[in-house]
């Protein structure tokens, strides 16, 4: 299909190589795996949906000064980023206790945090991305001290304003991961937010109902994943309703 080099390929998204040095082409698929791979499927229209809400946020986070590696969207699958050295780790807010913070402390899910707590998870997939602290980070070179001072201090600045956008559309920001990356600008470095936030990487769920609107409807086979991706977006103000000329911004909740 494309004759572009293809750079890397994800569970989720593949990189390809950018029109000018420097960027990169990141195409969103609609694959979904979880449990580390063990689980695996094709949610139709996925990769369209996350495309858009990544877009939609990371818009916004570079509108109030949270550096990112986001240009612009090309196309339904498709956006230009910045090509950056990704810092090996996952890095997780959470402002309610689920998943796998549940099942360590045996907190129930649901459990409002007294704070917002970051947890890191070194990126590796044959140790099934295992929970690290800043010792093993910075002594195994992972990133330096000021590193992690910069990511914890955009990712509560990103958790705050998520908290805020999704809370603004009836959503409850239960969790989410980010990833981080290193970018030079004449011969400066600094962390940016890098890959995606969309619920592939959030826990989002209804206010009212406490209904999952994100991955947790394809990791526990709840059905009806595609529709939970849609309604996220309908909400945030970014889907077409009837068309294309049906555009309307957030749908304030009370
Ligand atoms: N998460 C993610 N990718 C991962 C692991 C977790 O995007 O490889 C997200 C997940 O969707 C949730 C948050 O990070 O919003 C916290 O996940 P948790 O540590 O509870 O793990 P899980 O229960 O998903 O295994």
């Amino acid at each position: 299909m494309s004759r572009r080099k293809q750079i890397y390929e994800g569970k989720a998204k593949i990189l390809y190589e950018g029109p000018e040095p420097g960027t990169l082409v990141q195409y969103f698929k609609d694959d979904a795996t979880a449990f580390n791979n063990q689980k695996k499927g094709t949610v139709t229209g996925k990769g369209v949906i996350n495309n858009r809400i990544s877009e939609y946020i990371m818009t916004q986070l570079n509108e109030i000064g949270v550096p990112t590696h986001f240009i612009r969207r090309l196309n339904m699958r498709e956006q230009l980023i910045k090509e950056v050295e990704i810092v090996p780790l996952e890095v997780v807010v959470r402002n309610v206790a689920a998943g796998s913070l549940s099942t360590r402390l045996g907190i129930p899910e649901g459990t409002q945090l007294p704070r917002s707590i970051v947890e890191f998870f070194y990126k590796a997939d044959e140790l099934n991305d295992p929970m690290v602290t800043e010792e093993h980070i910075t002594a195994f070179g992972w990133a330096t001290p000021q590193d992690i001072d910069d990511i914890m201090a955009l990712a509560l600045r990103v958790n705050d304003f998520l908290v805020g956008l999704f809370l603004g559309v009836g959503i409850r920001l239960v969790d989410f991961k980010m990833e981080f990356g290193r970018l030079w600008q004449n011969d400066e470095m600094r962390i940016v937010l890098a890959d995606e936030i969309s619920p592939d990487s959030c826990r989002l769920w209804d206010v009212r109902t406490n209904e999952k609107l994100d991955k947790d409807r394809f990791r526990r086979d709840l059905g009806g994943t595609a529709e939970a991706y849609q309604e996220v977006a309908r909400r945030l103000g970014i889907l077409p309703e009837g068309g294309p000329r049906d555009m309307k911004g957030p749908e304030t909740m009370q």
